[in-house]
């Protein structure tokens, strides 16, 4: 089995060389064959020039050089497009993660297609980083209905035909258990060591979990709307359209017989609402009309084949 280990790197020049070190002790130890995938996510600093010789010398290494910092998400996916092995481990370049919990996580695919690394013990600042995560955990465990402790665990394992063809951008890789378990993957979440970043800086702020908010927004809509979206907008179109021509209605009635109406603020509200539930309505087909482009065109799948036995 080849176990392709994916690793983002962005301005981590203090960390590149022991992290490479402790990769290659740990999975020349593991028994499996194993490539290194290290990708350089625009660093300004020193942490190309220390990855070359690396790659020059040692086979088993490979680079991909963003030309700008394109952000984590487009590293892993990167990573999943690039990566030859059977199964995808990524791991934070920053140490924090440990690499010696990789033959634990790679132990497991086969029994399950996804290993999340759980930072029981996370060594990060308790205000800006934990206390936001909690709640993020929590909202995205009900939201997405996949229950994980620790969604933003840089320590994952995959089976490679689980992430090969997953659509990332912005902080979508956060979710990536729980669309995957959407396709019917089977999911299991394992302590991991976590320590706290010794050399070099964190790159993301309390302003990433507004992200992750606004992201969990669109998951859920592509979750539960994506193939549906008059379902979505239908409804509440319907009800509007509906209201606002009864209460037209109304006002009809009483101005033929004989009230004046031009004054009343009712009046405004069931305009209002007409205009509202025809636009809505629109919407929807506007979305369907979308949506059928989107799978008639690229032939998107109704539906996802298993390509291998549950076995290793
Ligand atoms: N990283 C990256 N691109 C970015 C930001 C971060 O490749 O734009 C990498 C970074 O080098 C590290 C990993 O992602 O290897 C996790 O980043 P960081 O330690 O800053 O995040 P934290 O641990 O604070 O959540
Ligand atoms: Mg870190």
């Amino acid at each position: 089995m080849l176990v392709s280990v994916v690793v983002p790197l962005h301005n981590e020049e203090e960390n590149v060389e022991e992290l490479y070190n402790a990769l290659k002790s740990v999975m020349d130890e593991d028994g499996n064959d194993y490539e290194l995938l290290f990708i350089d996510d625009g660093s300004t600093d020193k942490t190309l020039d220390i990855l070359e010789p690396f790659e020059k010398k040692d086979p088993k290494v490979r680079l991909l050089r963003f030309r700008r910092n394109f952000g984590k998400a487009a590293a892993w996916a990167a990573g999943f497009d690039h990566a030859k092995g059977d199964v995808i481990v990524t791991i934070d370049g920053d140490l924090q993660n440990d690499p010696k919990d990789i033959p634990k996580l790679v132990s497991l695919i086969g029994e399950y297609d996804v290993v999340n690394g759980w930072r029981k013990k996370r060594k990060d600042p308790f205000v800006i980083r934990r206390f936001p995560s909690i709640i993020a955990n929590w909202l995205i465990s009900r939201v997405t209905g996949v229950q994980l402790r620790d969604y933003g665990s840089g320590l994952k394992a995959y089976k490679a035909e689980v992430v090969k063809n997953m659509n990332m951008y912005g902080e979508m890789h956060r979710f990536i258990p729980a669309v995957a378990s959407w396709y019917g993957v089977k999911i299991i979440e394992v302590e991991t060591l976590h320590h706290p970043r010794r050399r070099g800086q964190s790159k993301y702020g309390i302003s990433r979990t507004l992200m992750v908010i606004l992201d969990l927004i669109t998951v859920k809509f592509l979750q539960s709307f994506s193939t549906k979206p008059m379902q979505a907008f239908g409804p509440i179109g319907l009800a509007c359209g509906i209201i606002g021509f009864a209460i037209n209605l109304y006002l009809a009635f009483l101005w033929f017989s004989g009230v004046p109406i031009g004054h009343r603020p009712l009046l405004l509200l069931g305009v209002l609402l007409i205009i509202i539930g025809i636009q809505l309505i629109c919407m929807g087909l506007l979305g369907e009309m979308l949506v059928s482009s989107y799978h008639e065109g690229q032939k998107k799948p109704l539906y996802v084949l298993k390509t291998s036995s549950n076995s290793k």
